[in-house]
C-alpha cells in the first residue's frame, strides 16, 4: 500500500481562509475585530522566528496582531503585569506567551495568571481540566490540527485505536484527550512503555510526538493505518552543501508510507496546521467573549 499524503500546508490554508471570512462577519456584522496579543521574553532565535509568522499570519486574516518583546532579564512582576493588563483589554481575545521562558520565570505561574477566555494556547490549568472532562475549552493547537486533519480524512474516529506516541502536557496528553472525545480507544506510550513495537501494531492510528529523528520504522505500522507524525527534529545534511540541514519527523517516512494507508508529511504536515489552529482559536475566543455562536468545524 502507498499512504495518501494528509498535505497539512493545504488543509492549514483552508482553515486560515475560513478563520479569515469569519473575521470579516464578525467586522462587518457586529464591528468586532478579533486581537491577539503574543508575549515574547529574550532572544532565542527559533522563538523569534515563530512570533513573526504568526504575526504575519494574524494580520492577513484580517486580525489585530499585538507583539510585546521583553528583555531577557525582565522580572516576574513585569511581566504578569503585563499579562494583567492584556487580560483587561477588551481589543485582546487571545493571548499566548512564546515557550520556553527563561529560567528564571516560572513557567506555570505565567501560564496560569492568563485568564482562560484569553489562552488560545490552551495550557491554563482550568482548560486542561475542561479538556480532560469533556467540557468546552480552549484546545492546544498542535492536537487541535492533528485532530481537524484525523476528522477530515476519516469522518468518524469512533471505535478507532489510537495510539498516541509521547506524554507531554503540550501535544501527547491533550491529542490522546481529543481522541478520547472522538470515541477511539486510546493508549499513551511513552519513554517507559514495554515493547512499544506491539503497542504501535495494533493502532488504526498512530501520533508520534517524541522529538526523536525517524524513530518509528514502517514494520511497526499496521497496514492501511493513519499516521500522524508531529515531530519536528532537524538533521545535519552534507549532502545538500556545507552547513545545510533539512527536517525529519519522529518515523520513518518512507518505510511507513510503504504501508499506512495515510500519513502526514515532515515538513508541511501538522507544522503548518498549528499557526492555523491558534488562528482559529482566537476567533472562537472572540465569539465566545461577545456572546456570539461558535464558527463550526474551529474547535474540537
Ligand atoms: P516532549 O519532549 O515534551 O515529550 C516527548 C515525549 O516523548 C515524552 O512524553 C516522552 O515520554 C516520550 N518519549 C521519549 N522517548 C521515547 C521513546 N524512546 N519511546 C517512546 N516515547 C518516548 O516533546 P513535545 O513537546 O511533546 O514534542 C514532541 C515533538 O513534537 C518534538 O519533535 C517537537 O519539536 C514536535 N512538536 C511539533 C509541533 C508542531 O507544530 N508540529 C508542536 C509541538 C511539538
Amino acid at each position: 500500500m502507498t499512504a495518501m499524503i494528509i498535505d497539512g500546508k493545504e488543509f492549514a490554508a483552508r482553515v486560515r481562509a475560513k478563520v479569515a471570512g469569519h473575521v470579516t462577519r464578525l467586522k462587518d456584522q457586529h464591528g468586532v475585530t478579533p486581537g491577539l496579543a503574543v508575549v515574547l521574553v529574550g532572544e532565542d532565535p527559533a522563538s523569534q522566528v515563530y512570533v513573526r509568522s504568526k504575526g504575519k499570519m494574524t494580520v492577513e486574516v484580517g486580525m489585530k496582531s499585538v507583539e510585546h518583546k521583553l528583555e531577557a532579564d525582565t522580572s516576574e512582576a513585569e511581566l504578569l503585569d503585563l499579562i494583567a493588563r492584556l487580560n483587561n483589554d477588551p481589543e485582546i481575545h487571545g493571548i499566548l506567551v512564546q515557550l520556553p521562558l527563561p529560567k528564571h520565570l516560572d513557567e506555570d505561574l505565567v501560564i496560569n495568571s492568563i485568564s482562560p477566555a484569553k489562552d488560545v494556547d490552551g495550557f491554563h490549568i482550568s482548560n486542561v481540566g475542561l479538556l480532560g472532562t469533556g467540557q468546552k475549552s480552549m484546545v492546544p493547537c498542535t492536537p487541535l490540527g492533528c485532530l481537524m486533519m484525523l476528522r477530515d480524512h476519516h469522518g468518524s474516529l469512533s471505535g478507532m485505536d489510537a495510539v498516541v506516541i509521547g506524554r507531554s502536557n503540550i501535544v501527547g496528553k491533550p491529542m490522546a484527550q481529543l481522541l478520547l472525545g472522538d470515541s477511539c480507544t486510546v493508549t499513551i506510550a511513552h519513554s517507559r512503555t514495554k515493547d512499544l513495537a506491539d503497542v504501535v501494531r495494533r493502532a488504526d492510528i498512530v501520533v508520534a510526538a517524541v522529538g526523536r529523528p525517524e524513530m518509528v520504522p514502517g514494520d511497526w505500522i499496521k497496514e492501511g493505518a493513519t499516521v500522524i507524525d508531529v515531530g519536528i527534529n532537524r538533521l545535519d545534511a552534507p549532502e545538500k552543501g556545507e552547513g545545510k540541514t533539512r527536517l525529519v519527523g519522529d518515523v520513518d517516512y518512507d518505510s511507513c508510507a510503504a504501508r499506512a494507508g495515510a500519513i502526514t508529511p515532515v515538513p508541511g504536515g501538522v507544522g503548518p496546521m498549528t499557526i492555523a489552529c491558534l488562528l482559529a482559536n482566537t476567533v472562537t475566543a472572540c465569539c465566545r467573549a461577545n456572546g456570539l455562536d461558535e464558527p463550526e468545524g474551529l474547535t474540537a
